[in-house]
């Protein structure tokens, strides 16, 4: 028996790792359970898969679930700190999907106890990341990459020489508006923005695909978890989504990694690795397929994409910046208090501020100086938000 934890298992990645687990029952035994509002489905699925602590990141929400669970054995808490201490429970693997910021620090608490972090929240490795890898490495710790893109460049890696990389290139579908016109965008409803042409995702993802910064996040991971240099890294749009990244070698090789758009393959792949097991995701017919396209990304469609660039070149505690800042700014669309476009502006302005008025140049990396960047970007971008207003 393997014992796992999911951290973030209500939600779209949570569900899709149950969804593999509940195929292979004698397998796995399941810890930990976590997250926030959905505590019908959290109740649910810790007594479908016999967990031993359910927990909600929601402190009020502690007497619902744990009615919820009466009479099942099941242990129920809440708050950051029973999620940390969720995740600190021995496990040998911990998938970590919780969406935003409020990932990190129970991620950090696996990689503490030199466990092994199946990685979906890129927050992580965007906000942390230079810390995230010498604590796996200080600790006897793994940490798997669970983005498509990312699990793509890492399997293209296997038994490869990371030196001999030229470049590595991931792939963006464009999102919801890859084909609207220019000045259409600036006008985008928020159910316009929550529709994905190939992925099913949660909502903040999904509005974050429109935008790129979803993309953005990503170069960042990629240069932090492959400690590839930004100029090397590339990103194109292509539009079927088949073809998740590749990676391009000193001899001029590119290996690309194919495949349909399911979380579960990324997800499959970092639960049985090193190993390789049958996954049930759809096998592609590429006759029936027949053309696959790629496209350069327009900046001025994408501006996420030369902020993200601008966070590679500055490092240290920018990716916070640019995380936060986003996260304050997606806030601030889904709410209506900003348009599409101005996610963007929010952004840079909130970089502008920080790097040169805040200091951030010279400040340390550490888990402290982060989760304080973390908030002070978000009140930097809430006041940026109400200059828009
Ligand atoms: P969802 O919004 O579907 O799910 C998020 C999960 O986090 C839910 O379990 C939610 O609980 C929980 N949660 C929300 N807020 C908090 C909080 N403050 N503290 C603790 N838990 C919280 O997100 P996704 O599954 O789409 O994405 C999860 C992560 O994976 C993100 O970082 C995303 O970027 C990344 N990712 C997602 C992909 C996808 O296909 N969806 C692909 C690649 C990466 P509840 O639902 O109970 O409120």
């Amino acid at each position: 028996m393997r014992r796992v934890t999911i951290l973030g298992a209500t939600g779209s990645i949570g569900q899709n790792t149950i969804d593999l687990i509940v195929r292979d029952p004698e397998r796995y035994e399941v810890v930990a359970l976590t997250g926030a509002r959905n505590l019908d489905r959290l109740a649910a699925d810790a007594v479908r898969l016999r967990a031993k602590v359910a927990v909600t990141s929601d402190d009020d929400s502690y007497l619902p679930l744990k009615e919820r669970l009466a009479g099942t054995g099941i242990e129920a808490a809440a708050g950051a700190a029973a999620l940390s201490e969720a995740a600190a429970r021995p496990a040998e693997w911990v998938m970590s999907a919780i969406v935003g910021a409020a990932g990190l620090v129970p991620g950090i608490e696996v990689l503490r106890r030199g466990g092994t972090l199946a990685l979906a929240n890129k927050e992580t490795m965007v906000t942390a990341g230079p810390l995230v890898m010498a604590l796996a490495r200080e600790r006897g710790g793994t940490v798997l990459p669970v983005d498509s893109e990312h699990s793509a460049i890492f399997q293209a890696l296997v038994g490869e020489d990371v030196s001999q990389v030229e470049r590595i290139i991931i792939t963006a579908s464009g999102g919801a508006f890859r084909d609207w016109p220019l000045e259409k965008i600036a006008g985008a409803t928020l159910a316009e923005a929550s529709s994905h042409p190939n992925w099913a995702m949660g909502q903040r993802i999904t509005i974050d695909s429109a935008s790129m910064f979803n993309k953005g996040l990503e170069l960042i991971e990629t240069k932090e978890f492959f400690g590839v240099p930004p100029e090397k890294i590339e990103v194109i749009i292509h539009p079927e989504s088949l073809i998740h990244a590749m990676v391009g070698f000193a001899d001029g090789a590119l290996m690309a990694h194919v495949g349909p758009p399911d979380m579960r393959h990324a997800i499959g792949y970092a639960l049985h690795w090193p190993e390789r097991r049958p996954l049930p995701v759809a096998r592609l017919d590429l006759a029936k397929i027949g053309a696959m396209t790629f496209r350069t990304p327009e900046a001025a469609r994408y501006p996420a994409l030369a902020l993200a660039r601008r966070v590679m070149e500055q490092g240290g505690l920018m990716g916070a910046v640019f995380n936060a800042a986003k996260e304050r700014a997606l806030d601030g669309f889904i709410a209506g208090e900003i348009g599409f476009l101005e996610m963007a502006e929010v952004v840079e302005q909130v970089l502008d501020t920080m790097w040169s008025r805040d200091g951030l140049q010279n400040a340390e990396l550490s888990l402290n100086t982060v989760l304080q960047t973390d908030a002070l970007a978000r009140i930097r971008a809430a006041e940026a938000i109400n200059r828009m207003k």
